[in-house]
């Protein structure tokens, strides 16, 4: 069998081709960013043809850098930014708008219509695992065929397709128009809105409740197994796994044992816990979610913590105030000063994700005296990520009904060892970070070598797993509490901002 697995992680801000060997070891990778359009206030989109132009080349250019050719690949997997919705002429494969990002806002007055027909917010969670939200796929497929010049009569005649990214990814991979595979994971569909979590189909109801037909949608299959064969840049190479990032970050972590879980610092913090097989319904803010689905083999479920802004706040401290050149510098500049100085900063950006789900939240930054500068500033922004992570991993254990006992970590911010042992003081466990911080490609490569057999199952892969450092908790007790009682006292100033 050939010696690599290839995984495409066509992720928010950047699409990754990562090479991988049969140790979980990265061998190359190629990256290349796309354009962050932002149209209005709260509206956040990308251009599905440069997403695709991107993947095809950073896959060229991981093959290059290690000196291998799709030859050299027993398989591909696809992990994604989940959420994110594309909507495609089936003909054309030209995309009818641009892709509507999971970020966005837009679709507030479609959710608030759909929870007015009774229910409100809940109007569909115990089918779904989720509340009504501007995050989710759904309503955005609805915003497209309600504002897009012919798009609804297209729809309607089956001329058009929609997808996450993933599914956009592997249309095109496979062939486009020229018979292109229209298929999706368990992961992503369960991200729409759209997908009962029993019997992991559409359902019919809500699909028409929300005006999407049913032609539109992609057909549902597991996280592993054999869904189409790549053409052009991956001529004849099999595309065997699909998970959603989030889910997949969990799978590279070797989050398999119920009860096990694992946080990711990215552009949002996402905390997921497995509840295995069970379908766990969340009483504290958090969603539940299909975690994997291996081949024929019985759905895993869990419960997640969202956080729609953690590492966008570096990046807005960065590219909007100029206090930083770049994200590195803000662990010297939060340093410079022994804490926050009084300040609290409350990223509600796009309202607040979990626990709350409050659309009308805005950032809020309070506490200031005339002694605050932009060292406290720097660490009222990295403590912003850390405390949200507390009460996320409240609701998780006051839902699950167990302690998590420590807290597996990866994404672009879990280099940052201020926030990791602020983390671990505020969340009173340790925090652990792996060797091979690329989790969610690798989850992605984990679920496609295991459909071809390139692993032979679970006990190989938590076998790759290994330990890079580990942070304890240092606060004492009361000076714990006490900041993270300031923190909830700042939550409730991010309220109310919308009429
Ligand atoms: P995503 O997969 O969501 O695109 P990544 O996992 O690549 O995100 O993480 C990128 C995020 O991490 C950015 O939002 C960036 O601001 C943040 N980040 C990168 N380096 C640091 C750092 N040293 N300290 C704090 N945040 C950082």
């Amino acid at each position: 069998m050939a010696q690599h697995i290839l995984a495409i992680d066509q992720g928010t801000t950047s699409t990754r081709a990562i090479v991988f060997d049969h140790a979980g070891s990265i061998v190359s990778v190629g990256q290349k960013e796309h354009k962050q359009i932002f149209p209005r206030a709260g509206w956040v989109e990308h251009d599905p043809a440069e997403i695709t132009a991107n993947t095809r080349y950073v896959i060229g250019q991981a093959l290059a850098k290690a000196d291998l050719n799709i030859g050299d690949l027993a398989a591909v997997g696809i992990t994604n930014q989940r959420e994110t919705a594309v909507v495609w002429d089936r003909r054309t494969g030209e995309p009818v708008y641009n892709a509507i990002v999971w970020q966005d806002t837009r679709t507030q007055s479609i959710v608030d219509d759909l929870g007015a027909l009774g229910g409100g917010a809940d109007r569909y969670k115990a089918k779904v695992g989720l509340p009504l939200a501007t995050y989710f796929s759904g309503p955005k497929v609805r915003w497209i065929l309600d504002n897009v010049e012919g798009a609804r009569a297209k729809a309607e005649n089956g001329d058009l397709l929609f997808g996450n990214t993933d599914t956009w990814t592997l249309w095109n991979l496979t062939g486009g128009p020229n018979g292109g595979v229209h298929v999706t994971d368990v992961t992503n569909a369960s991200r729409t809105m759209l997908m009962d979590l029993d019997t992991l189909s559409w359902d019919a109801d809500i699909a028409a409740e929300m005006g999407i037909p049913l032609s539109m949608l992609p057909e549902i299959r597991s996280s592993s197994e054999n869904y189409g064969t790549g053409v052009g840049v991956l001529n004849g190479v099999p595309i065997t796994g699909i998970l959603g990032d989030q889910q997949a970050a969990t799978f590279g972590q070797a989050c398999f044992d119920v009860g096990t879980a694992k946080n990711t610092y990215g552009t949002g913090n996402f905390m997921l816990l497995n509840t295995g097989t069970e379908k766990v319904a969340s009483h504290n803010g958090l969603l539940t979610t299909v975690c994997y689905k291996i081949g024929s083999q019985a759905p895993v479920y869990a419960l997640e913590g969202s956080i729609a802004v953690t590492g966008s706040l570096v990046q807005w401290l960065r590219d909007n105030l100029g206090i930083i050149g770049s994200a590195s510098e803000i662990e010297g500049l939060a340093r410079s000063v022994e804490d926050n100085g009084g300040a609290y900063f409350v990223p509600a950006f796009s309202g607040l994700f979990a626990p709350y789900w409050r659309a009308d939240a805005r950032g809020a930054l309070v506490g200031l005296t005339r002694f605050v500068s932009k060292g406290h500033l720097a660490r009222a922004v990295l403590e912003a990520t850390a405390f949200q992570t507390r009460e996320v991993l409240d609701a998780m254990n006051a839902d699950s009904g167990v302690a998590l006992t420590e807290l597996k970590v990866d994404g672009g911010m879990v280099v940052n060892e201020l926030l990791m042992q602020f983390q671990a003081d505020i969340l009173d466990v340790p925090v652990v970070r792996p060797k091979v911080a690329e989790t969610t490609a690798l989850g992605a490569a984990y679920a496609a070598g295991l459909a071809v057999g390139y692993w032979s199952g679970e006990d190989e892969l938590r076998a790759n797993w290994a330990e890079d450092k580990r942070w304890s908790p240092e606060l004492d007790a009361s000076e714990r509490e006490r900041v993270y009682r300031n923190w909830k006292k700042a939550v409730t100033k991010s309220f109310d901002w919308v009429d």
